[in-house]
Protein backbone atom coordinates (compact mmCIF):
# COMPACT_ATOMS: atom_id res chain seq x y z
CA UNK A 1 0.00 0.00 0.00
CA UNK A 2 1.54 3.17 -1.09
CA UNK A 3 1.21 5.95 1.62
CA UNK A 4 1.29 9.74 0.89
CA UNK A 5 2.20 12.79 2.31
CA UNK A 6 0.07 15.96 2.52
CA UNK A 7 2.12 17.86 -0.02
CA UNK A 8 2.37 14.80 -2.78
CA UNK A 9 -1.70 14.86 -2.32
CA UNK A 10 -1.63 18.57 -2.63
CA UNK A 11 0.15 18.46 -5.81
CA UNK A 12 -2.04 16.05 -7.19
CA UNK A 13 -5.35 18.15 -6.44
CA UNK A 14 -3.88 21.06 -8.63
CA UNK A 15 -2.44 19.12 -11.50
CA UNK A 16 -4.27 20.30 -14.75
CA UNK A 17 -7.38 18.55 -14.51
CA UNK A 18 -6.99 16.76 -17.99
CA UNK A 19 -3.70 15.28 -16.15
CA UNK A 20 -5.58 14.23 -13.55
CA UNK A 21 -8.29 12.63 -15.03
CA UNK A 22 -5.67 11.12 -17.19
CA UNK A 23 -3.97 9.50 -14.72
CA UNK A 24 -6.91 8.58 -12.44
CA UNK A 25 -8.49 6.44 -15.52
CA UNK A 26 -5.26 5.00 -15.31
CA UNK A 27 -5.52 3.87 -12.24
CA UNK A 28 -9.04 3.06 -12.18
CA UNK A 29 -8.51 0.71 -15.11
CA UNK A 30 -5.52 -1.09 -13.09
CA UNK A 31 -7.31 -2.02 -10.16
CA UNK A 32 -10.91 -2.87 -11.31
CA UNK A 33 -13.12 -3.18 -14.30
CA UNK A 34 -13.58 0.33 -15.53
CA UNK A 35 -17.18 -1.08 -16.96
CA UNK A 36 -18.67 -1.95 -13.62
CA UNK A 37 -20.52 0.33 -11.09
CA UNK A 38 -21.80 -0.85 -7.79
CA UNK A 39 -25.59 0.08 -6.98
CA UNK A 40 -26.23 0.53 -3.44
CA UNK A 41 -29.80 1.35 -2.41
CA UNK A 42 -30.34 3.97 0.76
CA UNK A 43 -32.65 2.93 3.20
CA UNK A 44 -33.58 5.32 5.69
CA UNK A 45 -34.65 3.38 8.74
CA UNK A 46 -35.60 6.37 10.91
CA UNK A 47 -36.01 9.63 9.74
CA UNK A 48 -35.55 13.23 11.25
CA UNK A 49 -35.48 13.97 15.05
CA UNK A 50 -31.74 14.16 15.35
CA UNK A 51 -29.75 15.61 18.55
CA UNK A 52 -27.06 16.39 16.50
CA UNK A 53 -26.45 20.18 14.96
CA UNK A 54 -24.35 19.03 11.65
CA UNK A 55 -25.10 22.17 9.44
CA UNK A 56 -26.03 20.49 6.52
CA UNK A 57 -28.55 18.15 7.39
CA UNK A 58 -31.85 18.75 7.56
CA UNK A 59 -32.58 15.78 9.82
CA UNK A 60 -31.16 17.73 12.71
CA UNK A 61 -34.37 18.22 14.90
CA UNK A 62 -33.10 22.18 15.46
CA UNK A 63 -33.87 23.10 12.10
CA UNK A 64 -36.78 24.43 10.62
CA UNK A 65 -36.96 22.19 7.65
CA UNK A 66 -40.31 20.34 8.00
CA UNK A 67 -38.96 17.13 6.56
CA UNK A 68 -41.51 13.62 7.36
CA UNK A 69 -39.85 12.31 10.13
CA UNK A 70 -40.54 8.56 11.09
CA UNK A 71 -39.62 6.36 13.80
CA UNK A 72 -37.86 2.76 13.15
CA UNK A 73 -39.10 1.05 10.83
CA UNK A 74 -39.99 -2.58 10.99
CA UNK A 75 -38.22 -5.81 9.93
CA UNK A 76 -41.27 -7.11 7.18
CA UNK A 77 -40.66 -3.18 5.59
CA UNK A 78 -37.00 -3.56 5.63
CA UNK A 79 -37.42 -7.12 4.07
CA UNK A 80 -39.51 -5.35 1.13
CA UNK A 81 -37.21 -2.90 0.78
CA UNK A 82 -34.60 -5.07 0.58
CA UNK A 83 -36.55 -7.25 -1.69
CA UNK A 84 -37.40 -3.72 -4.35
CA UNK A 85 -33.73 -3.25 -4.23
CA UNK A 86 -32.48 -6.57 -5.72
CA UNK A 87 -34.89 -6.58 -8.10
CA UNK A 88 -33.82 -3.21 -8.88
CA UNK A 89 -30.24 -4.28 -9.69
CA UNK A 90 -28.22 -3.18 -6.18
CA UNK A 91 -26.41 -5.39 -4.58
CA UNK A 92 -26.08 -3.05 -1.13
CA UNK A 93 -28.42 -1.75 1.11
CA UNK A 94 -27.57 0.74 3.18
CA UNK A 95 -29.76 1.63 6.29
CA UNK A 96 -29.49 4.45 7.54
CA UNK A 97 -30.59 5.64 10.93
CA UNK A 98 -30.38 9.46 12.62
CA UNK A 99 -28.67 8.54 16.01
CA UNK A 100 -26.26 10.52 17.64
CA UNK A 101 -24.69 7.21 18.84
CA UNK A 102 -26.22 3.64 18.83
CA UNK A 103 -27.82 1.99 22.47
CA UNK A 104 -27.88 -1.65 23.41
CA UNK A 105 -31.57 -1.40 23.43
CA UNK A 106 -34.52 -3.11 21.82
CA UNK A 107 -34.28 -0.70 18.62
CA UNK A 108 -30.55 -1.68 18.14
CA UNK A 109 -31.51 -5.66 18.42
CA UNK A 110 -34.54 -5.02 15.53
CA UNK A 111 -31.39 -3.41 13.30
CA UNK A 112 -29.50 -6.77 13.85
CA UNK A 113 -32.16 -8.76 12.46
CA UNK A 114 -32.86 -6.41 9.96
CA UNK A 115 -29.10 -7.01 8.65
CA UNK A 116 -29.18 -10.81 9.12
CA UNK A 117 -32.12 -10.58 6.87
CA UNK A 118 -30.83 -8.45 4.34
CA UNK A 119 -27.46 -10.71 5.06
CA UNK A 120 -30.21 -13.84 3.91
CA UNK A 121 -30.58 -12.74 0.99
CA UNK A 122 -27.28 -12.12 -0.48
CA UNK A 123 -26.99 -8.30 -0.33
CA UNK A 124 -24.08 -6.63 0.67
CA UNK A 125 -25.51 -4.70 3.65
CA UNK A 126 -23.78 -1.60 5.16
CA UNK A 127 -25.77 0.47 8.10
CA UNK A 128 -25.28 4.30 9.02
CA UNK A 129 -26.25 4.22 12.81
CA UNK A 130 -24.39 6.88 14.21
CA UNK A 131 -21.22 6.66 17.04
CA UNK A 132 -20.52 2.91 17.10
CA UNK A 133 -18.38 1.11 20.82
CA UNK A 134 -16.35 -1.97 19.83
CA UNK A 135 -19.02 -4.32 21.52
CA UNK A 136 -21.84 -3.01 19.50
CA UNK A 137 -19.19 -3.24 16.27
CA UNK A 138 -18.99 -6.95 17.01
CA UNK A 139 -22.70 -7.78 17.67
CA UNK A 140 -23.47 -6.10 14.20
CA UNK A 141 -20.46 -8.36 12.52
CA UNK A 142 -22.22 -11.30 14.19
CA UNK A 143 -25.04 -10.36 12.45
CA UNK A 144 -23.74 -10.38 9.03
CA UNK A 145 -22.91 -6.59 8.32
CA UNK A 146 -20.61 -5.79 5.63
CA UNK A 147 -20.03 -2.17 5.81
CA UNK A 148 -20.38 0.58 7.94
CA UNK A 149 -20.52 4.00 7.14
CA UNK A 150 -19.18 6.71 8.96
CA UNK A 151 -18.33 10.21 7.04
CA UNK A 152 -14.94 12.27 8.33
CA UNK A 153 -17.47 14.71 6.25
CA UNK A 154 -14.78 17.60 5.96
CA UNK A 155 -10.61 17.86 7.73
CA UNK A 156 -10.16 18.03 11.41
CA UNK A 157 -9.17 21.77 11.25
CA UNK A 158 -13.16 22.82 9.27
CA UNK A 159 -14.96 20.17 10.96
CA UNK A 160 -15.29 22.58 13.79
CA UNK A 161 -17.20 24.86 11.80
CA UNK A 162 -19.59 22.05 10.44
CA UNK A 163 -20.44 20.33 13.66
CA UNK A 164 -20.40 20.97 17.58
CA UNK A 165 -22.02 18.08 19.26
CA UNK A 166 -19.43 15.79 18.58
CA UNK A 167 -15.34 15.60 18.42
CA UNK A 168 -13.47 14.45 15.47
CA UNK A 169 -11.97 12.30 17.49
CA UNK A 170 -14.91 10.27 18.12
CA UNK A 171 -15.41 9.60 14.37
CA UNK A 172 -12.24 8.15 14.10
CA UNK A 173 -12.67 5.81 17.00
CA UNK A 174 -16.06 4.54 15.64
CA UNK A 175 -13.91 3.95 12.36
CA UNK A 176 -11.65 2.08 14.24
CA UNK A 177 -14.29 0.28 16.22
CA UNK A 178 -15.87 -0.79 13.09
CA UNK A 179 -12.25 -1.97 11.25
CA UNK A 180 -11.34 -3.85 14.50
CA UNK A 181 -14.58 -6.21 13.85
CA UNK A 182 -13.71 -7.24 10.83
CA UNK A 183 -16.65 -4.88 8.97
CA UNK A 184 -15.23 -2.86 6.15
CA UNK A 185 -15.29 0.92 6.31
CA UNK A 186 -17.27 3.45 3.89
CA UNK A 187 -16.09 7.07 4.81
CA UNK A 188 -15.78 10.14 3.06
CA UNK A 189 -17.18 13.75 3.13
CA UNK A 190 -19.04 16.44 1.34
CA UNK A 191 -17.79 19.41 -0.93
CA UNK A 192 -19.66 22.63 -0.95
CA UNK A 193 -19.89 23.41 2.98
CA UNK A 194 -17.82 26.62 2.77
CA UNK A 195 -14.32 24.52 3.42
CA UNK A 196 -10.97 25.33 1.70
CA UNK A 197 -9.01 23.33 -0.96
CA UNK A 198 -6.98 22.20 1.95
CA UNK A 199 -9.68 21.17 3.87
CA UNK A 200 -10.39 18.24 0.90
CA UNK A 201 -7.20 17.34 0.79
CA UNK A 202 -6.50 17.13 4.37
CA UNK A 203 -9.36 14.80 4.64
CA UNK A 204 -8.03 12.61 1.94
CA UNK A 205 -4.93 12.59 3.71
CA UNK A 206 -6.50 11.54 6.72
CA UNK A 207 -8.51 8.76 5.00
CA UNK A 208 -4.91 7.73 3.31
CA UNK A 209 -3.18 6.93 6.86
CA UNK A 210 -6.40 4.47 8.31
CA UNK A 211 -5.04 0.84 8.69
CA UNK A 212 -7.13 -0.92 6.51
CA UNK A 213 -8.09 2.24 4.57
CA UNK A 214 -11.85 2.36 3.78
CA UNK A 215 -12.83 -0.16 1.20
CA UNK A 216 -15.31 2.56 0.10
CA UNK A 217 -15.04 6.41 0.10
CA UNK A 218 -17.99 8.67 -0.28
CA UNK A 219 -17.88 11.98 -2.21
CA UNK A 220 -20.71 14.34 -1.76
CA UNK A 221 -22.04 17.28 -2.82
CA UNK A 222 -24.13 19.28 -0.41
CA UNK A 223 -27.53 19.39 -1.15
CA UNK A 224 -28.44 22.96 0.33
CA UNK A 225 -31.90 22.24 2.11
CA UNK A 226 -33.94 25.52 3.51
CA UNK A 227 -33.58 25.79 7.08
CA UNK A 228 -30.15 24.19 7.43
CA UNK A 229 -27.73 26.34 8.07
CA UNK A 230 -25.99 25.79 4.99
CA UNK A 231 -28.82 26.47 3.09
CA UNK A 232 -27.01 29.23 1.27
CA UNK A 233 -24.28 27.50 0.05
CA UNK A 234 -23.67 27.62 -3.26
CA UNK A 235 -23.74 24.78 -5.44
CA UNK A 236 -20.26 22.75 -6.00
CA UNK A 237 -19.72 22.59 -9.67
CA UNK A 238 -18.95 19.43 -11.77
CA UNK A 239 -15.47 20.63 -12.14
CA UNK A 240 -14.36 20.39 -8.29
CA UNK A 241 -16.52 16.84 -8.10
CA UNK A 242 -14.67 15.45 -10.90
CA UNK A 243 -11.18 16.55 -9.71
CA UNK A 244 -12.45 15.60 -6.11
CA UNK A 245 -13.09 12.45 -7.20
CA UNK A 246 -9.62 12.08 -9.58
CA UNK A 247 -7.56 12.72 -6.67
CA UNK A 248 -9.31 10.25 -4.76
CA UNK A 249 -9.55 7.59 -6.67
CA UNK A 250 -5.57 7.82 -7.33
CA UNK A 251 -4.46 8.27 -3.50
CA UNK A 252 -6.95 5.22 -2.02
CA UNK A 253 -6.43 3.19 -5.39
CA UNK A 254 -8.35 -0.03 -4.53
CA UNK A 255 -11.31 1.67 -2.44
CA UNK A 256 -14.71 1.79 -4.55
CA UNK A 257 -14.89 5.92 -5.28
CA UNK A 258 -18.91 6.23 -4.28
CA UNK A 259 -20.48 9.00 -6.33
CA UNK A 260 -23.12 9.89 -3.71
CA UNK A 261 -25.20 13.19 -2.62
CA UNK A 262 -25.80 15.19 -4.92
CA UNK A 263 -25.98 13.30 -7.83
CA UNK A 264 -29.57 14.29 -8.91
CA UNK A 265 -28.15 17.81 -9.82
CA UNK A 266 -25.56 16.47 -12.38
CA UNK A 267 -26.07 15.94 -15.96
CA UNK A 268 -25.45 13.00 -17.71
CA UNK A 269 -22.32 14.03 -19.08
CA UNK A 270 -20.89 15.39 -15.45
CA UNK A 271 -21.66 12.08 -14.41
CA UNK A 272 -20.11 10.49 -17.38
CA UNK A 273 -16.97 12.08 -16.51
CA UNK A 274 -17.23 11.16 -13.01
CA UNK A 275 -17.01 7.57 -13.57
CA UNK A 276 -14.09 8.50 -16.31
CA UNK A 277 -12.33 9.89 -12.85
CA UNK A 278 -12.78 6.45 -11.07
CA UNK A 279 -16.40 6.94 -9.88
CA UNK A 280 -17.30 3.33 -9.64
CA UNK A 281 -20.12 3.42 -6.87
CA UNK A 282 -23.86 5.05 -7.06
CA UNK A 283 -26.64 5.13 -4.45
CA UNK A 284 -29.99 4.90 -5.77
CA UNK A 285 -32.43 6.29 -3.68
CA UNK A 286 -35.22 4.39 -2.21
CA UNK A 287 -38.36 6.52 -3.96
CA UNK A 288 -37.21 4.20 -7.11
CA UNK A 289 -37.66 0.65 -5.13
CA UNK A 290 -41.31 0.51 -5.07
CA UNK A 291 -42.34 0.68 -9.01
CA UNK A 292 -39.86 1.89 -11.40
CA UNK A 293 -39.47 5.67 -11.67
CA UNK A 294 -37.87 8.18 -13.45
CA UNK A 295 -34.69 8.05 -11.75
CA UNK A 296 -34.26 4.71 -11.90
CA UNK A 297 -35.05 4.41 -15.66
CA UNK A 298 -32.42 6.95 -16.28
CA UNK A 299 -29.83 5.68 -13.94
CA UNK A 300 -29.84 2.52 -16.51
CA UNK A 301 -30.42 4.56 -19.49
CA UNK A 302 -27.08 6.39 -18.57
CA UNK A 303 -25.60 2.90 -17.83
CA UNK A 304 -26.47 1.25 -21.65
CA UNK A 305 -25.18 4.62 -22.87
CA UNK A 306 -21.89 4.11 -21.09
CA UNK A 307 -21.74 0.87 -21.64
CA UNK A 308 -21.71 0.45 -18.12
CA UNK A 309 -23.11 -3.00 -15.92
CA UNK A 310 -24.16 -2.97 -12.45
CA UNK A 311 -21.65 -4.97 -10.10
CA UNK A 312 -22.37 -8.04 -8.68
CA UNK A 313 -22.71 -8.53 -4.43
CA UNK A 314 -19.61 -9.22 -2.45
CA UNK A 315 -16.93 -8.90 -5.96
CA UNK A 316 -14.42 -7.70 -3.60
CA UNK A 317 -14.84 -9.54 -0.24
CA UNK A 318 -16.57 -12.37 0.94
CA UNK A 319 -19.97 -12.84 2.07
CA UNK A 320 -19.69 -12.41 6.24
CA UNK A 321 -21.43 -15.47 8.15
CA UNK A 322 -23.95 -15.27 11.03
CA UNK A 323 -23.01 -15.94 14.06
CA UNK A 324 -26.10 -16.29 16.77
CA UNK A 325 -23.51 -14.20 19.27
CA UNK A 326 -25.39 -10.73 17.96
CA UNK A 327 -28.30 -11.61 19.75
CA UNK A 328 -26.65 -11.07 23.20
CA UNK A 329 -26.33 -7.80 24.57
CA UNK A 330 -23.03 -6.52 25.94
CA UNK A 331 -22.22 -5.61 29.56
CA UNK A 332 -22.41 -1.80 27.86
CA UNK A 333 -26.30 -2.13 28.32
CA UNK A 334 -25.57 -1.33 31.70
CA UNK A 335 -22.86 1.39 31.29
CA UNK A 336 -23.41 5.00 29.92
CA UNK A 337 -21.12 5.09 27.17
CA UNK A 338 -19.41 8.57 27.02
CA UNK A 339 -19.00 10.11 23.76
CA UNK A 340 -17.32 13.72 23.44
CA UNK A 341 -19.61 16.93 22.81
CA UNK A 342 -17.28 19.77 22.34
CA UNK A 343 -20.37 22.68 22.68
CA UNK A 344 -18.65 25.35 20.74
CA UNK A 345 -20.69 27.75 18.98
CA UNK A 346 -20.79 27.55 15.69
CA UNK A 347 -22.91 31.08 14.20
CA UNK A 348 -24.78 29.67 11.72
CA UNK A 349 -25.88 26.77 13.45
CA UNK A 350 -27.16 29.18 15.94
CA UNK A 351 -29.32 31.44 13.88
CA UNK A 352 -30.76 28.63 12.07
CA UNK A 353 -31.66 27.33 16.06
CA UNK A 354 -33.07 30.29 17.03
CA UNK A 355 -34.94 30.76 13.83
CA UNK A 356 -36.63 27.37 14.13
CA UNK A 357 -37.26 27.98 17.67
CA UNK A 358 -39.29 31.23 16.90
CA UNK A 359 -41.11 28.82 14.20
CA UNK A 360 -42.17 26.95 16.50
CA UNK A 361 -43.70 29.56 18.56
CA UNK A 362 -45.50 30.55 15.53
CA UNK A 363 -44.06 33.61 14.74
CA UNK A 364 -42.66 32.00 10.94
CA UNK A 365 -44.85 29.25 9.15
CA UNK A 366 -43.28 26.14 9.34
CA UNK A 367 -41.40 24.80 6.12
CA UNK A 368 -42.36 22.09 4.15
CA UNK A 369 -40.20 20.11 2.25
CA UNK A 370 -41.24 17.46 -0.07
CA UNK A 371 -37.83 14.96 0.54
CA UNK A 372 -34.54 14.55 1.78
CA UNK A 373 -31.72 13.76 0.46
CA UNK A 374 -29.51 11.71 3.04
CA UNK A 375 -25.72 11.83 2.87
S1 LIG B 1 -25.91 13.88 9.65
FE1 LIG B 1 -26.62 12.19 10.92
S2 LIG B 1 -25.91 12.75 12.96
FE2 LIG B 1 -25.83 14.63 11.78
S3 LIG B 1 -27.84 15.62 12.16
FE3 LIG B 1 -28.03 14.37 10.30
S4 LIG B 1 -28.86 12.43 10.98
FE4 LIG B 1 -28.03 13.48 12.78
Amino acid sequence: MRTWTKEEITELYHKPLMELLYEAASVHRKNFDPLEVQVSTLVSIKTGNCAEDCGYCPQAARYNTGIDTNELMSLEEVIQKGKDAKAAGSSRVCMGASWRNVKEDDDFDQVLEMVRSLNEMDLEVCCTLGMLTENQAKRLANAGLYAYNHNLDTSEEYYKEVISTRGYEDRLNTIDNASKAGITVCSGGILGMGEKDEDRIGMLYTLSLMNPRPASVPINALVAVEGTPMEDQQEVSIWEMVRMIATTRIVMDTSYVRLSAGRTQMTDEGQALCFMAGANSIFAGEKLLTTPNPEFVGDMALFNNLGIKPMPAYKHGPKPQINEAYKERSEEANEKIKWSRPGHKIERNEAKKAEAKASRKGEFEPRKVSSVEKI
